[in-house]
């Protein structure tokens, strides 16, 4: 067939959006010469199989292995599209993390845009020249339309839903408006406008041996030597040095990235960056409204906005070009993303500052051996204002049948004979850790996981920790009528009856957990209701220790310490370390008030390294010990990890599956432990393979062809695999 020779690129390579693993793009359109315009990262709508979907053009060509004729076209283009740099970095997401390509581009699409809805655009009117016209020279209108003709030279072009779309739409048939759409910025509020930005501080001599290489970096563009892990305590100015290593990319003409674990526990962090440089700064977060995502986006894109400020999808904002990325609280584990791809942003962000030749600042109080052994570690070993940290004293809880120590509850009257504050961690939720019937034994387990469900007696329910299974509250068992009804363990919710009881009104208890911070907003609330409150217990789980600076918390107290020991998982030591040295790190600064500083650690395990380590503020001798166990057993980040999980209501049917991947991915000469029975979940029965690397790169290869050499069969069979590289 002989092709035409005019247009020298007339084939769009484009991958289908769809979430089937068995659809694999990308496939070829033949664009329309008026169509030349588009490019690598163009968002399209095209026909596909009988239906339409949306797709990402990856490539263009000149010729297909299709004749021309045969090849469809596409139905539409939809601004503004994904730039190439980002449609570059989903491929290597999809490859890495054993995904697809059409998944990991819904990564890095315009909010919005996913799912099939167009950014929202608005109509807006525009009197033409014979509109105009036609209001002198007694062309026939009605009333309505003589006034919306008026109103359109008097005002200019105006949304048109103000004068009436139907009224303007049959002007527009007549030739007198016309009517387009058009995108309307829509902006999250931001406390920059109309502020005087704030001055810098003047560095400290710590900071400034910080920052040097950092500046150094950044000013010689180089890629590879600008790698740096800011180890510095909670508030040794880190955040500082964020800000002056922004202020200077920004000074080159570059754009920034800064990532932070959780907006709405982050949101002084936020506001720094907004109060320093002001409108430059965009904020990408799924707490905006879907039109203030895309907005924010588009500034970003446009180049308005030049510095990024989000959780960790903000690693894709669309900046064309980037010459730092920041990652604060860089040990946090929401970086890691729990849907497929299970990407963690850590990981990309050092990818994109390699596409970028960016500099890779990350930083935090208790760093991953990980990224002690990757990056150049710049050191901050002291408070901004000089204070030490506290004491951390460890209590042994084994025959102590309270779920306070004696020593706790001393202390806690201490606090509330000073009216002070004190923040108090214990990482479980809800009543009771679970009730057993004392005559027969039975446990209330969930019937669609096989766990214990948790009482949450505040709303007189039982209810499942995984799946959100709820219940009332049995009064008497179901096996063997008996009403003796035991509960076990302490949560949250009963350990804020007991603190009310023993203090009363005089120490107020602001709770803290997923219950309470279902709302978005009842978060915020009682974080700011504790900051103004006079005195008081702020209660909850791991977020307490997350991100906030509190004056005045004289007394941190984690309870159950040893509980996330419990876990069966190579990172249990290191996320035991960081819970009692981030809590450690929010006591005891700002003003003076109450008594001496304190941090009480209650554990049923008082001699396990990470509690003592944590104990003495000993960072280096736990990163030392640590990065020892881990290089002994093959864990990260001598070695990777990439855990599969088949799942299915046939517990059968999963683990022949997972039987066929391990035959798949053995030979390829890595370990495979499995298949191994996970607890049921949501109904579906599970079967784990561990594959431990030490090479990951072709693991990650082997891994993803056996998957999807799979795929079809498991389709078939009802059974879904998910696979987490790196998991957490
Ligand atoms: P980190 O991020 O390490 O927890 P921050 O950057 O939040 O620490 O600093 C702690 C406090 O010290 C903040 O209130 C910050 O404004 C202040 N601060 C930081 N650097 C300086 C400085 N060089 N001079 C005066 N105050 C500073
Ligand atoms: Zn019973
Ligand atoms: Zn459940």
């Amino acid at each position: 067939m002989h092709a035409p020779s005019a247009s020298p690129q007339l084939i769009a390579r484009v991958e289908p959006l769809t979430l089937t693993r068995a659809v694999r793009g990308p496939f070829d359109y033949r664009l329309r010469p008026e169509q030349s315009d588009i490019g690598v990262g163009a968002l399209l709508r095209v026909p596909f199989g009988r239906r339409t979907t949306l797709g990402v053009v990856l490539e263009l060509a000149t010729d297909s292995e299709l004749a021309l004729d045969r090849l469809a076209e596409p139905d539409a283009v939809l601004p503004p599209g994904v730039p190439a740099d980002l449609v570059a970095l989903a491929g290597w997401i999809a490859e890495q993390y054993c995904s697809t390509p059409a998944r990991a581009l819904t990564l890095v699409l315009p909010p919005g845009a996913a799912g099939g809805a167009r950014p929202k655009r608005v109509l807006v009117a525009e009197l033409t020249d014979a509109g105009a016209q036609a209001l002198g020279d007694g062309t026939t209108l009605t009333d309505r339309q003589r006034a919306a003709l008026q109103a359109l030279e008097r005002d200019g072009p105006v949304v048109a839903a103000t004068l009436g779309t139907p009224t303007l739409r049959r002007l527009e048939t007549r030739g007198l408006v016309r009517v387009e759409s058009s995108t309307r910025a829509r902006r999250p509020a931001s406390v920059s406008i109309g502020r005087r930005l704030d001055a810098a501080p003047e560095l400290t001599a710590e900071q400034r041996s910080a920052l040097d290489p950092v500046l150094g970096a950044i000013a010689a563009g180089s890629g590879s030597a600008g790698r740096f892990l800011l180890h510095g305590v909670t508030g040794s100015g880190k955040t500082e040095v964020y800000l002056r290593a922004v202020q200077e990319t920004l000074a080159a003409g570059r754009g920034a990235i800064v990532l932070v674990p959780e907006i709405a526990l982050t949101p002084q962090t936020v506001g720094r960056f907004q109060a320093r440089f002001g409108d430059v700064v965009a904020v990408l977060h799924s707490g905006l409204g879907r039109g203030e995502r895309h907005d924010e986006w588009l500034r970003l894109r446009s180049g308005e906005a030049r510095v990024c400020v989000g959780p960790r999808s903000a690693v894709f904002a669309p900046l064309d070009d980037i010459g730092l990325i920041v990652v604060d609280e860089e040990h946090d584990s929401s970086y890691k993303h729990e849907g497929d791809p299970r990407y963690d942003a850590r990981t990309v962000a050092v990818r994109r500052a390699e596409q970028h030749d960016a500099v890779l600042v990350a930083g935090s109080a208790t760093p991953r051996p990980e990224s002690v052994a990757a990056l150049r570690r710049l050191r901050l070993s002291e408070r901004i204002d000089q204070r030490p940290l506290p004491p951390v004293e460890v209590l042994d809880m084994r025959g102590v049948h309270h779920s306070l120590h004696p020593r706790t509850r001393m202390a806690l009257a201490d606090v509330r004979s000073a009216s002070g504050k004190a923040i108090v961690l214990l990482n479980r939720r809800g009543w009771s850790n679970f009730l057993s019937c004392r005559g027969c034994g039975n446990a209330w387990m969930c019937p669609n996981c096989d766990v214990a469900l948790v009482l949450h007696r505040a709303r007189d329910l039982l209810s499942c920790h995984h799946c959100g299974h709820r219940r009332r509250v049995p009064a008497r068992c179901e096996e063997c009528g008996s009403v003796a009804v035991a509960r076990h363990g302490a949560g949250t919710e009963s350990v804020e009856q007991e603190l009310l009881e023993a203090f009363g009104g005089e120490l107020p208890v602001f709770r803290l957990d997923a219950d309470v911070a279902a709302g978005k907003d009842r978060l915020a609330q009682t974080l700011a209701a504790f900051e103004a409150a006079r005195a008081g217990v702020l209660l909850g789980t791991q977020m307490v220790a997350k991100g906030h600076d509190f004056d005045g918390v004289t007394l941190g107290v984690v309870l159950d310490a040893d509980q996330t020991l419990r876990f069966p998982d190579f990172r249990a030591e290191e996320r035991t370390f960081a819970l009692v040295t981030q809590l450690a790190g929010r006591v005891g600064r700002g003003e003076d008030k109450g008594p001496p500083a304190r941090v009480l650690v209650q554990t049923l395990a008082p001699t396990a390294g990470s509690l003592t380590l944590a104990a003495r503020h000993d960072s280096d001798g736990f990163l030392e010990a640590e990065l020892a166990r881990r290089r002994a057993l093959g864990y990260p980040p001598f070695g990777s990890l990439i855990r599969i999980v088949c799942s299915s209501p046939d517990a059968s049917e999963a683990v022949a599956v997972a039987g066929r991947l391990y035959g798949l991915i053995a030979p390829a000469g890595e370990t495979v432990l499995g298949p191994a029975p996970l607890f049921r979940l949501r109904g579906r029965s599970r079967s784990q393979l561990v594959i431990k690397c030490r090479d990951r790169q072709a693991a990650v290869l082997a891994v993803g062809a056996a998957v999807d050499e799979c795929a079809a069969d498991a389709g078939r069979r009802g059974v879904s695999v998910s696979v987490d590289v790196d998991p957490q």
